[in-house]
């Protein structure tokens, strides 16, 4: 009952050309039936890549102002993406947290701002290596999820897609294990269930960190992983294919 969403994140990379890559590839090919496609790409391809792409793939940014306009110079609205018909954005990635300290009160703003224009946010979970080694996995990534949940209505929380990206995974080469994978995918189902049955039932949660052909089909396999959020491997339009193909 959940269709699996397949998600590229160009992350600050990518070109003009490579839109028109992806443009004419994702034309040509067949998507396979039943799985949801999306590429997250840099705010100046935005229209290309909404104009170019088949109209059956999603786009998305990949963060966006917390505020609706005013003086923040370099910033973006959410309604400045919703005009330019973007269906979706990431809030809460690790590389925002990280590098632009982003705090849970940030992306729950972020959260808001998408949800009040319509924008399907995207919201990422993650711990790190240290806090998986201190066994604190489920600790990090479900006070990171409860951290928006507990501030939205029931309708609202109906609207987010999650991503589970373990940081220790991301650009690394190194995956979780579908086990690893799974087992948090299972423990943020059942803080959904908490919530609401149908909650649970419903929400996409996707995986991402290092997800690429050669191991895209025994994670998607899992029971709770939904589709992927790829990074490195969206910008090969071959592999990014074959994910999609893997779901
Ligand atoms: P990766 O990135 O696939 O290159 O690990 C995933 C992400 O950061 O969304």
């Amino acid at each position: 009952m959940r269709a699996p969403l397949i998600a590229g994140n160009w992350k600050m990379n990518g070109s003009l050309e490579l839109v028109a890559t992806f443009a004419e590839e994702l034309s040509r090919t067949a998507l396979p039936g039943g799985v949801e496609v999306a590429l997250m790409v840099p705010f100046p391809y935005l229209e290309v890549a909404r104009s170019r792409l088949p109209e059956t793939v999603g786009v998305g940014a990949q963060t966006l102002s917390d505020q609706p306009s005013g003086a923040f110079t370099g910033e973006v609205s959410g309604g400045m993406l919703a005009d330019l018909g973007v269906q979706m954005v990431l809030v809460g990635h690790s590389e925002r947290r990280t590098l632009y300290r982003e705090d849970d009160a940030a992306v729950l703003a972020r959260v808001r701002a998408a949800l009040g224009v319509g924008l399907v946010p995207v919201l990422c979970l993650g711990e790190t290596l240290e806090e998986r080694d201190a066994e604190r996995t489920e600790a990090v990534v479900l006070g990171q999820l409860e951290a928006v949940l507990d501030a939205l209505t029931a309708d609202e929380r109906q609207r987010l897609v999650l991503a589970y990206e373990p940081v220790w995974a991301i650009g690394t080469g190194r995956t979780a294990t579908p086990d690893q994978a799974q087992q948090v995918h299972a423990a943020i189902r059942a803080r959904l269930a908490s919530y609401d049955a149908q909650l649970a039932e419903t929400t996409k949660v996707l995986y991402g960190g290092s997800m690429k052909p050669s191991n895209a089909v025994e994670l998607l396999a899992q029971p709770d992983i939904d589709g992927g959020l790829i990074g490195g491997a969206s910008l090969q339009v071959d592999d990014f294919l074959a994910i999609c193909h893997s779901a």
